[in-house]
Order: structure tokens, then C-alpha cells, then sequence
């Protein structure tokens, strides 16, 4: 449980080059996300979702953190105990921008990750295909059913109790890059939450932004140095 929580969306990684679903426009990187995204999508259309999650992962490759990221893992690291890091991305760049992966709660997956569907191992595959990695069997008990670590539309998603759980003590709550479409962010401001802060480019009709101490509509690289010293003065 953490004092504050920073729970970021896809556009805190839109400076990275990877596209957020709203500037997708209803299609993610030229797929449909209701072919790709959504529960039982692995069964009407498996190839085509597998294939759609080994893309992600191979272009994940050579895309860098941005300045937010890393200014979040400094923050991170320096508070260890104090800073829930919570992210609805499936992307690796807080983990490239210098935090444990341990130290971030991933709430619907992992993309450098595969889950054997049938003896239910998650394991690092890097940014290889699901066919390449390990000849495209599950290294435990060898089956080939094997799916990305994704938590699709629709499926259940574990990591929410952790999210749940990190606002048992929170009193500072720090949103960036969401739209509050998938999750509520309104719905977490409790009346123990000292300080709240939304930043997002633009205002979006799934969040109520007179709920929040502070909004700054603007890039996250260029809104996090006033929230890394928000963070700083409440903390210290
Ligand atoms: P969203 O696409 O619904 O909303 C993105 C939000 O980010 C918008 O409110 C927009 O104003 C804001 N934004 C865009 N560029 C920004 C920037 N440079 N700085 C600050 N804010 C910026 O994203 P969501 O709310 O995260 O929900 C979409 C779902 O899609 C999530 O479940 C997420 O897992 C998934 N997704 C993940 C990735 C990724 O892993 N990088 C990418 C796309 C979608
Ligand atoms: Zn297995």
C-alpha cells in the first residue's frame, strides 16, 4: 500500500511512438481492435490476434522511454515504499527507463510475456515471435497452446485487486495519458485523497475534471517535472 499512487494509460507512451486507441480511431496499428482486443477473440480469430501481439512485441524492440517515464522511475526508486507505479500499458518502458519490473503493477499484461494456456506459465520471451520462442512451446509442459499475456476486453483481470488495494492508504493520486474509458479514474477519489492530479492532452468525456486538485492538459514529458515536485514536496 502506497501513499500515492500514479496510475498512467496509453498516452503517457504516445511520445514513444506507441499509438493510443483514441488516435487509432477505432483501429489499432491497421487491426480492428474488436478482432484483436476482445474476449474469444483467440478462438474466432487466433492467428490473427497472435500475429497482432507478435507485431507489438517485435516493434517494442527499439522503442525508447520518454522523459515521464524515467522521471517516474527516479521517483519510484527514490520512494520505493511511498509510490504505487500502476499502468494499464502492456509496453516495457518503465521497465527500460530503470524500474524493476517487480515494482510495477502491470493491470493488463505484459507483452514481453506468453501464458501457456494449458499448465498456465507466464515466461519471458523478449521480443520474439510466439511460433520462435521456444520453438513455439511452452517451456514447462511443451504444449502449443500458448497466448499472448494479454488481458483482452471482456476477460478477467487478476492485477485489479492490487489496484484496489494500493487505495487502502492513498492520499495523493496521480493520473497521466488515460482516457478513464477502461477505468473509472473518478471512481478512486475517496475523500482520504489529499491531492489529485489529471494530466492528460485533452479533456475526455469518461472524467469528470472538476473532481481533481490539479489538471494540466499538455504532454506528459512536459507536465511531469510540476508533478515530480508535487510528488516531492508531499512526501518529503
Ligand atoms: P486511451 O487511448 O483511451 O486514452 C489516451 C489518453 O492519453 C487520452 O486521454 C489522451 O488525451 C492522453 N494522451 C495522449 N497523448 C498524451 C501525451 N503525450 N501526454 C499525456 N497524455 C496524452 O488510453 P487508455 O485510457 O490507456 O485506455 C486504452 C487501453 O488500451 C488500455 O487498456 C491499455 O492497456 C491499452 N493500450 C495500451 C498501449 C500501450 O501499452 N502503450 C497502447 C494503446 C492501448
Ligand atoms: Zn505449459
Amino acid at each position: 500500500m502506497a501513499k500515492v499512487v500514479i496510475l498512467s494509460g496509453a498516452g503517457i507512451s504516445a511520445e514513444s511512438g506507441i499509438s493510443t486507441f483514441r488516435d487509432a480511431d477505432g483501429l489499432w496499428e491497421n487491426y480492428k481492435i474488436e478482432d484483436v482486443c476482445l474476449k474469444g477473440c483467440l478462438d474466432k480469430n487466433r492467428e490473427m490476434t497472435i500475429n497482432f501481439y507478435d507485431m507489438r512485441r517485435i516493434s517494442l524492440k527499439e522503442k525508447e522511454p520518454n522523459y515521464a517515464h524515467k522521471k517516474i522511475a527516479e521517483l519510484k526508486n527514490k520512494y520505493p515504499k511511498d509510490i504505487a507505479v500502476i499502468t494499464q500499458n502492456i509496453d516495457n518502458l518503465f521497465e527500460k527507463a530503470n524500474l524493476e519490473h517487480k515494482d510495477v503493477i502491470h493491470l493488463h499484461g505484459f507483452l514481453t510475456n506468453l501464458e501457456c494456456e494449458f499448465c498456465g506459465l507466464v515466461y519471458d520471451v523478449g521480443y520474439k515471435k510466439t511460433e520462435e520462442a521456444f520453438e513455439g512451446k511452452c517451456p514447462n509442459c511443451s504444449s502449443k497452446k500458448i497466448r499472448p499475456f494479454i488481458v483482452m476486453f471482456g476477460e478477467q483481470a487478476p492485477k485489479y485487486k492490487e489496484l484496489f488495494k494500493e487505495f487502502d492508504d492513498c492520499e495523493m493520486f496521480v493520473v497521466i495519458g488515460t482516457s478513464g474509458n477502461v477505468i473509472d479514474t473518478d471512481m478512486f477519489l475517496n475523500p482520504n485523497i489529499k491531492i489529485s492530479i489529471l494530466n492528460n492532452l485533452e479533456p475526455s468525456s469518461a472524467i469528470d475534471d472538476t473532481l481533481y486538485t490539479k489538471v494540466l492538459y499538455k504532454q506528459a514529458s512536459q507536465a511531469i517535472d510540476e508533478i515530480a515536485q508535487d510528488i516531492d514536496t508531499f512526501l518529503l
